[in-house]
């Protein structure tokens, strides 16, 4: 009989994902949200929206279960929500697709990145380029995949990387680079230089890019640039995103990949056996919030960028170093200045100190540099002004 754990167990546990002992950990944003559900403390860790999005979509969801769209959609997505995915591309970015062939429906983006890497990777010596700290589901699929994690680290305060560590990092066995922009956890927006320097090394070292815009419509500064529509980008590069953070739906779960035809025919070929298809009566809500009007989308940036400020100032108040985020729901904050050395425990007792509930950025970090990361936290601005208002005032009394 075949042993348990398995070989995924110990490549996981490389990474920390699992126990020596192949124990399944909870996912931070798992165990944080327990821990608030525990303490009563307000939830500034996982990343969900505390509010309803817009009405419109709500109500198109009503309206498809009502109608009967409660059977298996087709395995791209419906027609419709194909259309209005293309549509989006070239609206927002100039970008033309066919839907037919250049666009598939997942659940969420966490089954477009899980299916993508799962096609694209061969086996133990191809190499997977992050950016780290990097959101966990990457490092939990490149070793499900068996391919090999290398990482380019983000510094604080601007998290932006070095150019050379980057070129040091890809070389003739890198099978994808991985970009997620605007980026979770840092809230950094890469800049027009990381953005041409990833293209110029996949094209140099005949690599997949793979890009992660969940948060595409949360920029603060510049309007997102997806790094497909760079010269050159698009024959080599699958853009995914996701319907959960511009529509506040993040339970509906519903994602996209565009990109060339045989590269998404390849992850439709891993998808079909990942869920086969979810969500039929959300996909043409969310072809119903993608066709929302231009007030919609800047709508939703404008109030972020307020809710990051305010939570900005709060933290500052609190005697945190506060790194401003340019996109994304969140925040990083130092919390040496309030005796932190280790962001697990500090945050293990944020709720006992101040009833607040963040992440440290040691959870998105592989072991060798945890360290870089010790005295560093994430918060999630995107909660209601009075329960951010709350948050802040909790943490400046406790300061
Ligand atoms: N990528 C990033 C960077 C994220 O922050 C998240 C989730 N919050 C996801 C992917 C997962 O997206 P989805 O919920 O659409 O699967
Ligand atoms: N993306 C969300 C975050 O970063 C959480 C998603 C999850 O719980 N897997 O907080």
């Amino acid at each position: 009989m075949r042993q348990i754990p398995g070989a995924w167990h110990r490549t996981a546990a490389g990474a920390g994902l699992v126990g020596s002992d192949g124990s399944i950990h909870p996912t931070i944003f798992a165990e944080m949200s327990a821990l608030a559900a525990e303490t009563g403390a307000i939830n500034l860790g996982q990343g969900f929206p505390d509010e309803d999005g817009p009405p419109e979509v709500l109500e198109a969801a009503r309206e498809a279960i009502a109608r009967g769209a409660n059977q298996y959609p087709p395995g791209r997505g419906i027609p419709d929500l194909l259309s209005a995915v293309a549509e989006h591309q070239e609206r927002f970015y100039g970008v033309r697709l066919d839907p037919a062939r250049e666009v598939l429906v997942t659940a969420g983006a966490t089954e477009a990145l899980a299916a993508t890497l799962l096609a694209l990777i061969d086996g133990p010596d191809d190499e997977v380029v992050v950016f780290e700290p990097f959101y966990d589901s990457y490092a939990a699929v490149v070793a499900l995949a068996g391919a090999r994690l290398v990482t380019v680290p983000l510094r604080w305060p601007d998290f932006q990387p070095d150019l050379e560590e980057l070129a040091r990092a890809v070389g003739d066995r890198t099978r994808v680079i991985l970009v997620n922009d605007p980026h979770n956890p840092t809230g950094a927006v890469f800049t027009s230089e990381v953005r041409e320097e990833v293209v110029r090394l996949a094209d140099r070292h005949d690599a997949i890019i793979v890009t992660d815009e969940v948060y595409e419509h949360l920029t603060f500064d510049e309007p997102h640039v997806p790094i497909a529509t760079l010269p050159g980008a698009a024959e080599r590069t699958l853009t995914i995103s996701s319907g959960g953070k511009t529509f506040s739906t993040t339970g509906w779960k519903i994602g996209w990949v565009t990109g060339p035809a045989e590269l998404v025919s390849a992850v439709l070929a891993v998808k079909q056996f990942l869920t086969y298809v979810n969500g039929s009566a959300f996909q043409p809500a969310i072809a119903t919030g993608l066709r929302l009007g231009d007030g919609f989308f800047l709508g939703v940036a404008d109030a972020l960028r307020a809710k990051r400020d305010l939570l900005g100032t709060g933290l500052r108040a609190a005697g945190f170093e506060v790194s401003v985020p340019a996109g994304s729901y969140f925040t990083v904050a130092d919390a040496r200045a309030l005796g932190a050395t280790d962001a697990a425990a500090f945050c293990r007792e944020l709720p006992g100190r101040a009833g607040v509930v963040a992440i440290p950025l040691t959870a998105f970090t592989t072991a060798e540099r945890r360290s870089e990361y010790a005295t560093l936290v994430r918060f999630a601005a995107c909660k209601r002004v009075d329960v951010l208002r709350e948050a802040a005032s909790r943490l400046a009394d406790a300061h």
